[in-house]
């Protein structure tokens, strides 16, 4: 797939956007201010893959944390900011990496003025989030609830901020429907460069909101819509990552480790099939080549169907036929099956 060429922003100590590999992001759901509790979570997060953290920055002391929570962490740190300006000043001054915020909803033009100069000093970027669910009325009222609507809501922020001579701007367009989010995101394609953080907001608990995330997300990607994504789960924001780094590996986009292929059996399986994908995936899930392993329940449609894997097991009458691209390696027992294809996958 062709990826859209967007301009590429530094964040902190990566970049987003251009050719800068898309980056997987979440959000605390502590208290901000509680320090211990927000620091433990986005070390949590960064153990298991997150490469951008944002928090909710809704009062003074949240604002006030930022700096500690900065020297504890190290990924780069964005603030979720609604309406109050000096929670953004406050966050530039404390070196946030990167603020939400839209500048049409924090008042006056000096009020904009003064947080644009401020991020423009420190050369700190603004993404602007436009979501169905908050949508400016004036634009509601005129275009409804739609595609048009966020595409013209986005618009709207992102004239003010290059009325200022501000360029430094992600966008993200969020909405629980899934065609309405992809077409207002088409039309912003049309008419910017500024990179894309995708998400399908309001997902669902673990179960269908990774599935409607996934749905969203690939949709999104396959259409080379999306710089940086956050997928939203009800459920502990740890949970995230894996299914980002999933939809991103599903669709190379990114190399997070080896891409399986199994079977889902049939009345021909004569192994115990099922433990045994399980337990090769258990076993090489640190591991991170860019390698297919098909694991197949039998030899009729097994290699065949797996041709393109670069590793893979056929299952027969409790033994195993190990092939490559194809081609049959040699033949082993049910019980050493596991044990094989592991040691294969690492001489690999
Ligand atoms: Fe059935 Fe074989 Fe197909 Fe697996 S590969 S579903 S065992 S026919």
């Amino acid at each position: 797939m062709n990826r859209r060429l967007s301009k590429k922003i530094k964040v902190g100590s990566i970049f987003i956007g251009g050719d800068a590999p898309i980056s997987i992001q979440s959000m605390t759901n502590t208290k901000t201010s509680d320090i211990e509790s927000t620091v433990k979570q986005i070390l949590e997060l960064e153990a298991v893959g997150c490469e951008v953290v944002r928090v909710t920055v809704n009062d003074m002391a949240a604002a006030e944390a930022i700096k500690t929570i900065k020297s504890r962490i190290n990924i780069p740190l964005v603030a979720d900011i609604h309406f109050d300006y000096r929670l953004a000043l406050k966050a530039i001054e404390n070196d946030i990496d990167k603020l939400r915020i839209n500048p049409g909803n924090i008042g006056s033009i000096d009020r904009i003025e003064a947080v644009v100069k401020a991020a423009k000093e420190k050369s700190i970027p603004i993404r602007i989030g436009v979501n169905s669910g908050s949508l400016d009325k004036d634009i509601q009222a005129f275009f409804g609830v739609s595609a048009e609507g966020l595409y013209q809501s986005a618009m709207k922020h992102i004239k003010i901020l290059e009325s200022l001579e501000f360029y430094d701007i992600i966008i993200s367009i969020k909405a629980s429907n899934i065609e309405m989010t992809l077409e207002a995101f088409q039309m912003l394609a049309n008419e910017v460069d500024y990179p894309f953080h995708i998400g399908i907001t309001e997902a669902g608990t673990a179960f269908r909101g990774t599935i409607k995330s996934s749905i969203g997300l690939g949709a999104l990607l396959l259409q080379g819509i999306g710089d940086t994504l956050r997928v939203s789960i009800t459920a502990d924001p740890v949970e995230e990552i894996p299914v980002a780094k999933e939809i991103l590996n599903t669709l190379g986009l990114r190399n997070f480790g080896i891409k399986f292929v199994s079977c889902p059996t049939c009345g021909r399986t004569e192994t115990e099939m099922i433990k045994i994908a399980e337990a090769v995936e258990d076993a090489v899930k640190d591991i991170n080549k860019n390698l297919t392993v098909a694991i197949m329940g039998c030899a009729v449609n097994g290699p065949g169907e797996a041709r393109e894997a670069d590793l893979g097991v056929a299952c027969g009458v409790k033994s195993g036929l190990i092939f490559s691209k194809g081609e049959i390696l040699k033949k082993v027992d049910e019980s050493e099956i596991v044990a094989t294809l592991v040691e294969m996958i690492k001489a690999y």
